[in-house]
């Protein structure tokens, strides 16, 4: 069985980027009849928070990305420190004393000389009598993992295809802090076998951490499981600018957007496959495949996501949006006025056509005696509109824009809007009549 998940660090709301690795991992595992995990990544005590927690849970829960079971590093922090002992016995987590600055020169100085600024294991050569005067001078270490050089990293990536790594090429990764605390690299490790994940799907910025996470699931005799990154996602202005990396999904709902918009939309972007506004998602996860997942990276457009969230407005149910429609508003107006909106929030102010007061614009003499000669032959039935038409049309010769613009303006007090056949009902033959007869008197 597929097993995916979802492991954002609650620093902060989810943006578009988080949710596009997070409705990706969902489609992974829902694909096939698998299980979608949420992990809170919250070993960073100082900057995790609870209500980031709680707007993750809710931000997913908007999205309908709905997680199969969670679970959270902060909890775990036994489980990491058995596995600490047991790799630090067999040789492959070490101490190193080196303070951040330290580590910066050393840096500095490989890349003054044009080399690659990859930690030089100073550490690892410490005796014995050096570890111990380290500590004697009450230096407390950090721990790193330590990489095996023997041969090179290899796997198949969902989305990259063949990768390779040469592992002397890579710093070994610090997992522990000099006060005990863990770095992301062994813990996500560890919570990838203790969930039985199967599928690792992340972006391309983690590409690298992979390569000594493949180690670190040998080293702890589990296989690894199979890894894609994606391509990262960028602005229309060529990268993931401030304003849309810290863009939350609180963001998106307060603009309007829906969340099979947003869902629709990043399903499909940065794939071969077109972007649609598909907001029946049992088609988007047909078409899922990780294998149309282009190596450039994704364009974020936030023009595109309005068109798709107008399009996806267009085929919203009256029961999915009844709780956000002005009061009074029925089905029969919903489906009226939705082919007009953008957002749903703009129901209410075409919904004020039909309940009024609306303000009518001012008339010819010619206009006038045509609208006084509609509100005489305005005959209710089920289709008020087009029966009125057919007859103002036979009796007064007039057609198209002629025939249909002052009645559009006598009754909406508009130029143009829903279909009249659909609000004309709705207006209600009283009202209707009202408003045709004020019309020829002058209208406003
Ligand atoms: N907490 C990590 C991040 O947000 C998770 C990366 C991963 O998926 O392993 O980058």
């Amino acid at each position: 069985m597929t097993i995916t998940r979802f492991a954002p660090s609650p620093t902060g709301r989810l943006h578009v980027g988080n949710i596009r690795t997070a409705l990706h991992n969902w489609m992974l595992a829902r694909k096939d009849g698998g299980r979608f995990m949420l992990r809170i990544d919250d070993t960073d005590a100082e900057r995790s928070r609870e209500e980031y927690v709680d707007a993750i849970r809710a931000d997913l829960a908007w999205l309908g990305l709905t997680p199969d079971g969670e679970e959270r590093q902060s909890l775990r922090l036994n489980m990491y420190s058995v596995a600490f002992e047991r790799l630090r016995s067999a040789g492959r987590i070490y101490p190193a004393y080196e303070t951040a600055q330290e580590l910066e020169l050393k840096r500095k100085i490989a890349l003054g000389r044009g080399l690659p600024p990859i930690y030089d294991r100073a550490a690892l050569a410490l005796t014995e009598d050096e570890r111990a005067a380290k500590e004697a001078e009450g230096i407390a270490p950090h721990w790193r993992f330590r990489l095996d050089h023997d041969r090179p990293i290899e796997w198949d990536d969902g989305v990259r295809g063949a990768q390779k790594f040469d592992p002397a090429q890579l710093s070994d990764p610090v997992i522990r802090r000099a006060d005990g605390s863990w770095l992301y690299m062994l813990p996500s490790v560890l919570d990838d076998i203790n969930m039985g994940v199967t599928d690792v799907l992340r972006g391309e910025d983690h590409v690298s951490n992979t390569a000594a996470q493949i180690q670190m699931f040998e080293a702890m005799d589990a296989r690894p499981p199979r890894f894609a990154h994606e391509a990262l996602l960028v602005g229309s202005e060529g990268k993931l600018s401030k304003r849309l990396g810290s863009l939350g999904c609180d963001a998106f709902r307060e603009r309007g957007i829906e969340p099979e918009a947003l869902v629709a939309l990043l399903a499909r972007l940065g794939t071969s496959q077109p972007v649609e506004p598909i907001a029946d998602r049992a088609r988007l996860l047909d078409s899922f495949d990780l294998s149309t997942f282009g190596r450039a990276p994704a364009k974020f457009d936030d023009a595109e996501l309005d068109r798709i969230n107008a399009a996806i407005v267009h085929q919203l149910d009256f029961a999915e949006v009844a709780d956000r429609l002005p009061a009074g508003m029925d089905e029969a107006g919903w489906h009226a006025i939705r082919p007009n909106l953008s957002h749903v929030g703009e129901a209410g102010d075409w919904w004020r056509l039909v309940t009024g007061p609306i303000e009518q614009p001012d008339f010819s003499d010619e206009d006038r005696v045509y609208l006084a000669e509609a509100a005489a032959a305005l005959v209710w039935s089920d289709d008020p509109w087009h029966a009125l038409t057919a007859t103002l049309k036979a009796r007064t010769g007039r057609k198209g824009k002629q025939l249909f613009l002052p009645l559009r303006q006598a009754l909406t007090g508009m130029d143009h809007g829903p279909d009249m056949g659909e609000l004309v009902p709705l207006i209600g033959e009283e009202e209707a009549r009202a408003r045709l007869a004020r019309a020829a008197g002058g209208g406003r």
